[in-house]
């Protein structure tokens, strides 16, 4: 008989109910160190006083009313993230995939706009995810993420990783964008390196088409910056951001530059619950706290010392692990023992990682994660991979 919940998720058999900071406790009252963070989003980690607080007070006044009036706290945030990025305008959405519908419209909204409305392809890379919604899976294409939900939505070009001649190549008088995420999340933290980035830059500029950003997973101080692609000193036309932005909230958004967002006027585009109050109050402490002076600094200095001790980590167990990946605290270790072994073995040992593709476990902890948590992470991976070799 079918589970009362769609069984397209095989789950862990553990059940949270209650987080404190890097820490989540079971049912049965263990007490697990979380390095994943609800796939990157509790980036405060849980129960963090300052969200609680905004959201209670948030929750006792307003929750929602509807784009279809002013709403102080989407304004607040949206000039937040102005003041703080590249962009000009912002849309909010409730998840990852939404923001990728809308960079997807918006990129061929402004070609149309443009008089250019044969420019709707969107050239994506292998290895990237951008969603679960019938754009999103199109954008990646791989058989696993479409097979059976077809027919697909046209227009998408997929290349191979890193394949940057691939890419000159394939732009024509057809393309509207380049879609790519700076570090890819589910494809196994794999970076794109701060040159390749700067080239997507002037290879899109010189072919007068827009580069849109998937920073769902790598945004929001995730890599010690606020956006991943500020490493790399450039600038996108079009983000797409979320997970890590509402904190635990189901928030997201398109941020973009004006003329980017130039075809997109009232009425092209909506949302019931996007930017609702509640979400957006959440969101601004979550920004707010990440641009407090120092933070970023401190994320990375943690980061640089989790980084070392993982090096030493994967020199003790050779046979378990085989190299780093990543930056500030969205890393990777990719597995030479099967990945789920050392996820399942991190189950056992009460620390919780993250399975990506090409056989990595990811590291996605709050970025709070403490000196302490740090300790602890390195002493439960350690029991986690002692376990593997002993069979
Ligand atoms: C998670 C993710 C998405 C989809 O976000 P949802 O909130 O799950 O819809 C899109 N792109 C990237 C890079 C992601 O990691």
């Amino acid at each position: 008989m079918i589970p009362s919940v769609l069984p397209t998720y095989n789950r862990a058999p553990l059940e949270f109910v209650k987080g404190e900071g890097s820490w989540l406790f079971e049912a049965d009252g263990r007490r697990f160190l979380d390095l994943g963070s609800g796939i990157a989003v509790n980036a405060l980690g849980h129960a963090h006083p300052k969200l609680v607080e905004v959201l209670t007070h948030q929750a006792q006044n307003l929750w929602h009313v509807s784009n279809l009036y002013k709403i102080p706290q989407q304004e607040n945030l949206a000039d937040l993230l102005v003041e703080h990025t590249f962009a000009d305008t912002v849309f909010f959405t409730n998840s990852g995939t939404e923001a990728c519908e809308l960079a997807v419209k918006m990129a061929r909204k402004y070609f149309f706009e443009k008089d250019q409305p044969e420019r709707v392809e969107i050239i994506t890379f292998d290895g990237s995810f951008h969603g679960r919604s019938s754009a999103g899976i199109a954008a990646v294409g791989t058989e696993k993420m479409v097979k059976g939900f077809g027919p697909l939505l046209p227009g998408f070009v997929h290349l191979t990783f890193g394949d940057m001649d691939g890419l000159t190549n394939a732009i024509s008088d057809k393309t509207a964008a380049v879609l790519i995420e700076p570090v890819q999340g589910e494809g196994g933290i794999r970076p794109v390196p701060d040159a390749e980035l700067k080239a997507l830059r002037q290879i899109c500029d010189d072919a007068g088409i827009l580069l849109i950003l998937d920073e769902v997973q790598c945004g929001v101080g995730r890599t010690g910056k606020l956006f991943a692609h500020e490493w790399a000193g450039i600038t996108p036309d079009i983000m797409m951001v979320a997970k890590g932005i509402g904190g635990g909230f189901p928030l997201g958004a398109v941020l973009a530059t004006e003329e980017a967002a130039s075809g997109m006027t009232a009425g092209t585009h909506g949302s019931t619950y996007g930017g609702n109050p509640l979400g957006c109050a959440v969101g601004c402490a979550v920004v707010e706290e990440v641009m407090t002076p120092g933070f970023l600094e401190d994320v990375n200095r943690r980061a640089g010392l989790l980084r070392q001790k993982l090096e030493g980590l994967i020199a003790a167990h050779p046979d378990v692990f085989e190299e780093l990946r990543g930056s500030g605290l969205m890393l990777g270790l990719k597995c030479k023992a099967l990945n789920m072994d050392v996820v399942q073995a991190g189950y056992d040992n009460a620390v919780i990682t993250v399975p990506a593709a090409d056989n990595v476990i990811r590291l996605l902890p709050p970025l709070t994660l403490s000196e302490e948590d740090i300790g602890e992470a390195i002493t439960r991976l350690d029991k986690a991979a002692t376990a593997i070799e002993q069979g």
